[in-house]
């Protein structure tokens, strides 16, 4: 336990990302706010906190405005997976957009930090290769990503805007693939596409000629970064970069998980999504030297232990 606890903000705090989050901060011994409208969070990943005295859930949407004393804000309230940020596009920005300024105004009253989760897709599909911070990315303002990461990169100039405009004490970290238990099974990600279809023997979607790369980082050591980060310099808002920077191809992804479980499930191909990123790696050499953070956890580990929680939810546990 701690000696300071703070009171903690987590929107999107019943997501993927959002619940492991609020474990690792409720373990620290702080109280933690978990605000989610549930779009794509479930109840079942904060059932476990729900009933501790220092865990508190909010039924809430971020495109509206909200009154709460907190010390510290990680904002992270938006649909992550390319199904469920196109299935309302217009909303998707809302949320990204007005979530950002109700959280940054939230900020600004309460003097509370606050850390935005932007992502890789800033970088959209990236003619740099790994991506640095300094890289501005090449993205399609009319397609149909757009609505992410537009709606993230506008998220960032909000977050810096109130930095220089209103000295706001903000974080702001790009966050590459992550994956672990908790991944929403038919949320459409390639991870959990990919597991749940080798599990269940169901052919494996490989979009494209399955050459695109992307690098994948677990779910602890995504967490730990983003604790770093918010407890952090001041004088060091970001933008940072967060992911393993180990990349390989989605095919080689699929031989993988077909390889750890065991199963009978055929590859095949099917039509590459519109502006869908050819390559994605980061470059972490700024968390490396300003937070001491690289993750830690091998490939083969993580998707072992994502494979195990998958099994379970398969079984109807
Ligand atoms: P997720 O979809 O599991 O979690 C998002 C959470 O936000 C859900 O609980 C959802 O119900 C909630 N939410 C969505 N719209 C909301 C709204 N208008 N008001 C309140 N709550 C709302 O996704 P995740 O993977 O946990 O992602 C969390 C954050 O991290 C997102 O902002 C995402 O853009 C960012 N991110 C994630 C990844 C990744 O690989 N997981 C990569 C880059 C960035
Ligand atoms: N992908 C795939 N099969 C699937 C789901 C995704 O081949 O069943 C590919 C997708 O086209 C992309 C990569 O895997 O090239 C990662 O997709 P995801 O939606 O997980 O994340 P993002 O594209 O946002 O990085």
């Amino acid at each position: 336990m701690i000696r300071h606890p703070k009171r903690i903000l987590v929107t999107g705090g019943a997501g993927f990302l959002g619940s492991h989050l609020c474990d690792r901060l409720i373990r620290e011994g702080h109280e933690v706010l978990c605000l989610d409208n549930f779009f794509t969070g479930a109840k079942n990943n904060i059932r476990h906190l729900l009933g501790l005295p220092n865990f508190e859930l909010i039924r809430h949407d971020v495109v509206h405005p909200i009154f709460l004393e907190v010390d510290e804000i990680y904002n992270l309230a938006c649909p992550a997976s390319p199904i469920h940020y196109q299935y309302n596009p217009v909303k998707t920005v809302k949320t990204s957009v007005m979530g950002a300024i109700h959280m940054l105004g939230l900020a600004k009253r309460v003097r509370a930090k606050i850390l935005q989760a932007s992502t890789s897709e800033v970088y959209g599909n990236p003619n740099i290769h790994p991506q640095p911070e300094a890289y501005w990315g090449n993205v399609n303002t009319i397609g149909p990503r757009s609505c992410y990461d537009e709606g993230k990169r506008c998220a960032e100039t909000l977050f810096f805007d109130y930095y220089r405009q209103n000295k706001v004490n903000i974080r702001v970290v790009r966050i590459f693939n992550t994956y672990g238990p908790r991944m929403d099974p038919n949320d459409g990600r390639v991870v959990s596409n990919f597991i749940v279809q080798a599990l269940t023997g169901e052919e494996i979607t490989v979009y494209g000629d399955g050459t695109q790369t992307r690098s994948f980082c677990y779910v602890d050591d995504l967490i730990e970064g983003l604790i770093r980060m918010m407890d952090g310099p001041d004088a060091f808002p970001g933008p940072l970069n967060l992911g393993n920077p180990s990349e390989f191809s989605i095919l080689e992804l699929a031989e993988k998980i077909v390889g750890f479980t065991g199963s009978r499930s055929r590859i095949v191909f099917k039509p590459l999504p519109q502006d869908d990123p050819l390559q994605r790696r980061p470059d972490i050499t700024l968390a490396r030297e300003r937070l001491k953070w690289e993750p830690t956890t091998q490939v083969e580990d993580g998707l072992k232990k994502t494979i195990a929680y998958f099994r379970e939810v398969l079984r109807g546990n």
